[in-house]
């Protein structure tokens, strides 16, 4: 017995049992499975429970069962510059073998548990690679004023400050001329 004997009802294990153990013996799949929890990279990610469309292909092989496939999925967050909320999808292919025998597969290749395999972590490295870094709710988001953190696509394109703080403003009512230093500021 495997210490990690998977859950058949469990909705991302997927049964081999159709398939055989002949090589050369193939089945396709379509599936709409549930997002698994904690699917994000910092600002964008897939939400729980949400609908993954898979199309995936089962190939038996010598030494185990290949899976290759598509996954489709929403994904929600923030805009990386002005924060606003954000929707939009992703679509990532990945391709896996599942080793029948534990003592073949590598320290990081997944097995078989008996006829069962389990898409979940393959589903998820791939999405973790395909999320943007830094998603944007559209190209050319100008972002958030970096003096009072208005929103600049709200506020359009003539929003600006005086260019004074504090200091600078209590030089010039003496008059001194502090000029050249704001032009430096500005770059
Ligand atoms: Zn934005
Ligand atoms: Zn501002």
């Amino acid at each position: 017995m495997s210490l990690h004997s998977l859950d058949p009802r469990a909705p991302w294990v997927i049964s081999t049992h159709d398939l055989g153990r002949r090589p050369g013996s193939m089945r396709k799949m379509t599936l709409v499975l549930p997002a698994p929890v904690d699917l994000n990279v910092g600002m964008i990610g897939v939400p729980k429970d949400a609908d993954v469309e898979l199309d995936i292909r089962l190939e038996a092989v010598m030494e185990g069962v290949l899976v290759t496939g598509t996954a489709g999925a929403p994904l929600s967050g923030e805009c990386s510059r002005c924060l606003d909320p954000l929707t939009s999808e992703i679509e990532v292919g990945f391709q896996e073998l599942f080793f029948y025998s534990a003592e073949d597969a590598g320290e990081d290749d997944p097995s078989l548990d008996g006829e069962l395999l389990d898409l979940e972590p393959t589903f998820r490295d791939a999405v973790v690679l395909a999320l943007p870094l830094s998603p944007v709710c559209r190209e050319d988001c100008p972002g958030l004023c970096t003096e009072c953190g208005v929103s600049l696509a709200e506020a359009g394109p003539d929003h600006r400050h005086e260019r004074l703080d504090s200091r600078w403003a209590s030089l010039q009512s003496l008059n001194i001329d502090v000029v050249d230093k704001q032009d430096d500021q500005e770059a």
